[in-house]
């Protein structure tokens, strides 16, 4: 029974191919102001804001990396001070002794692989201590080259709730993504379903009859 209701569902919304240029235009529409919450001014700051972003809010970040930044200004910094002095100061992101020792091993390798610059290439940025595909995939991106598409929580759930993949793994699910979103959507894209994610089509209560995807979603309850 549920399965034949889920193809129902399929079957009245169309394959994903056809609605994904609508889903996006749709949430471009609400959203216009969809970015990156993490605050950055520079390739260097962005890496590290992402980085501290780990098992936190973008919220916390940005309350720790406003005295951060204004301290450690170019690779060389994070590695005048000492461990604990670093570790301290982004104490308030949690898991500060991992992400400290990640921070200095990434300035480290910027600075003897990469003249102190951040590189633009997924594989050259997945070679940084402490850099997971994820935080690659989400630099990368911003820096104007997104490579792949960012899988969090929200892209995954919603994902999945629109029909867009059937996967539970991210590195699954963004491989469907990546095949089904044209690549000029790919650094916007996920920005857009946290944005609808959070505001609409919540984990445990999704909002359907507010969503602008009703009519598009297997998933709607109305
Ligand atoms: S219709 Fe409901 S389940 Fe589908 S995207 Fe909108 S809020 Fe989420």
């Amino acid at each position: 029974m549920a399965r034949s209701y889920v193809h129902e569902a399929r079957k009245r919304v169309g394959p994903k191919r056809a609605r994904i240029r609508e889903i996006i235009e749709r949430l471009a529409d609400a959203y216009p102001d969809a970015t990156i919450a993490l605050r950055s001014r520079s390739d260097l700051e962005l890496l590290v804001a992402v980085m501290l972003s780990a098992q936190t809010t973008d919220v916390n970040v940005n309350r720790v990396t406003e005295k951060l930044f204004q301290k450690y200004r170019r690779p060389e910094d994070y590695l005048a001070v000492p461990p604990e002095e670093l570790e301290r100061d982004i104490f308030a992101t949690g898991f500060f002794r991992q992400k400290a020792k990640s921070l200095r091993g990434t300035m480290r390798m910027l600075l003897e692989e990469f003249d102190g610059r951040v590189p633009r290439q997924l594989d050259e940025l997945v070679k940084l201590p402490g850099v997971a595909r994820k935080t690659a995939n989400v630099v990368a991106a911003e820096l104007g080259n997104p490579q792949g598409i960012v899988v969090d929580t929200h892209v995954r759930r919603l994902s999945q709730r629109l029909g867009l993949t059937r996967q539970e793994d991210p590195v699954k699910i963004e491989r469907d993504l990546i095949k089904l979103v044209p690549r000029e959507y790919w650094r916007i894209f996920p920005h857009l379903l946290i944005w609808h994610g959070r505001r609409v089509c919540d984990a445990r209560t999704p909002r359907c009859e507010d969503c602008v995807l009703k009519d598009l979603c297997p998933s709607s309850r109305v």
